[in-house]
């Protein structure tokens, strides 16, 4: 598989075809077990003597074909399928961490996350050490006796900060920590995190994976990069006994996924795997229309700023340029100067849907501030970049003419 180009991939990996009846779309296993004629048959599938399948909460044929797919796409040593972006995140976390571990992240990342972060993380003793991730002096430097991984996200959430991940990956590297990286706005297409050294890759495939805003699911890919044989992750050794290069993965699917029971359904998976055939071609759309939006905006008079990582002035442009193959993703954000300004803005607009998610066929936007950061304090809300006169925009794949004249006309109508 690993000789076919990336846009193959999409379609051809993960599953061939049905091997009774021929099928070639994925068939949706929706059961929560499978039977066995004999105990003896089902004692070996148990004891991993024999190869089948035993419950859809321990794995499920639809999902692992989706599962495969994303392995191949990411050229890791194996991925696992959760029910959500949220889930796959703590899937990770549970697995690296213990009480009285500390995560050093990245300050500018999903809210979700965050939130994830200060509340059940810190009831159960995992303290998390906040930085600027552009800062790799600093970054370099908070990472403690204590720290288990480094979080980074590659295009920041929305403050559009790039994360220079060779660099991040060197430093983890140096102090034998793994990088676990969150790539859902740059997907494994427009960023191989494979070849950038990063431990653990996690995507939302809520968002561009899936590409239609249709259903929830989450991935954790093993990239291979890190050797989990000599960590400093104490609950890793039986699993190393047990599994060696794969205990990662072998310790997030039977230690988490199983115990806690973030599967993803069986039809959900389905549909993922539908979006996954069309996501190079959704993305050289969604790159191709946010570029052209973002330099219609920067240039409207009604906006008082506009921040892309591919605008000619954006302190991230080469780094973006290098890292993302002269893409530079589907998100804009906006200022228009007041909160007033941002909501009348979203009241005229016809087109663009106003709603809290990102990655789908539509061109999505949402005052931050006033949402998805409800619950944040002032002082965190500018620690994230959220001021209050933002608005996010998820570019979507609309005929560009159509977009730049629905955000035309309703700034017109701003006054
Ligand atoms: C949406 C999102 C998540 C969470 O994913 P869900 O599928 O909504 O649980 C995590 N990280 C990023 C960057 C996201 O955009």
């Amino acid at each position: 598989m690993n000789e076919w180009e990336f846009e193959t991939v999409s379609i051809h990996a993960g599953f061939d075809k049905d091997g009774v009846t021929g099928a070639t779309s994925v068939p949706v296993y929706q059961t929560a077990a499978f039977a066995y004629d004999t105990a003896g048959e089902l004692h070996d599938v148990f004891r991993g003597k024999k190869f089948g399948y035993v419950y859809s909460r321990i794995a499920n044929p639809t999902v692992a074909a989706l599962e495969n797919k994303i392995n191949a796409m990411e050229q890791g040593m194996g991925a696992v399928v959760t029910s959500s972006g949220m889930s796959a995140i703590a899937t990770v976390v549970f697995t690296l961490t213990a009480s009285g571990d500390r995560i050093l992240a990245s300050k500018s990342i999903f809210a979700g996350t965050v939130l994830f972060f200060n509340t059940i993380c810190k009831k159960y003793g995992i303290h998390i050490d906040y930085i600027d991730i552009t800062d790799t002096a600093a970054v370099r430097n908070s990472i403690g006796r204590n720290t288990k991984c480094i979080f980074a996200e590659t295009i920041g959430n929305p403050r559009l900060d790039v994360s220079d991940v060779y660099a991040l990956a060197e430093i983890a590297g140096g102090a034998d920590i793994p990088l676990v990286l969150d790539s859902t706005v740059t997907t494994p297409y427009l960023f191989p995190s494979k070849k950038y050294g990063v431990a653990v890759v996690i995507h939302s495939m809520t968002k561009y994976l899936t590409g239609n805003g249709s259903s929830l699911g989450g991935v954790v890919v093993d990239l291979g990069n890190y050797d989990w044989r000599t960590t400093k992750i104490e609950s890793f050794a039986p699993f190393i006994e047990k599994a060696g290069d794969m205990a990662f993965l072998v310790a997030a699917r039977k230690h988490v996924v199983q115990n806690i029971g973030v599967n993803i359904s069986p039809f959900n998976a389905f549909l993922q795997n539908l979006g996954t055939e069309t996501l190079p071609l959704r993305m050289e759309r969604h790159c191709a229309n946010a570029l052209e939006l973002a330099e219609f905006l920067e240039k409207h008079p009604k906006v008082t700023a506009a921040h892309y990582p591919g605008l000619g002035g954006n302190p991230f442009r080469e780094l973006a340029r290098r890292q993302f193959d002269d893409r530079y993703g589907g998100m804009i954000t906006l200022q228009l100067g007041t909160k007033e300004k941002c909501f009348h803005f979203i009241a005229n607009l016809r087109l663009a849907k106003n709603l809290a998610n990102l990655g789908d066929a539509k061109t999505l936007v949402i005052h931050p501030s006033s949402t998805i950061y409800g619950d944040f304090t002032d002082e965190e809300k500018k620690t994230f970049g959220v001021s209050v006169d933002l608005i996010r925009i998820s570019v979507g794949l609309e005929n560009i003419k159509d977009i730049i004249n629905d955000f035309d006309r309703a700034l017109r109508e701003v006054d």
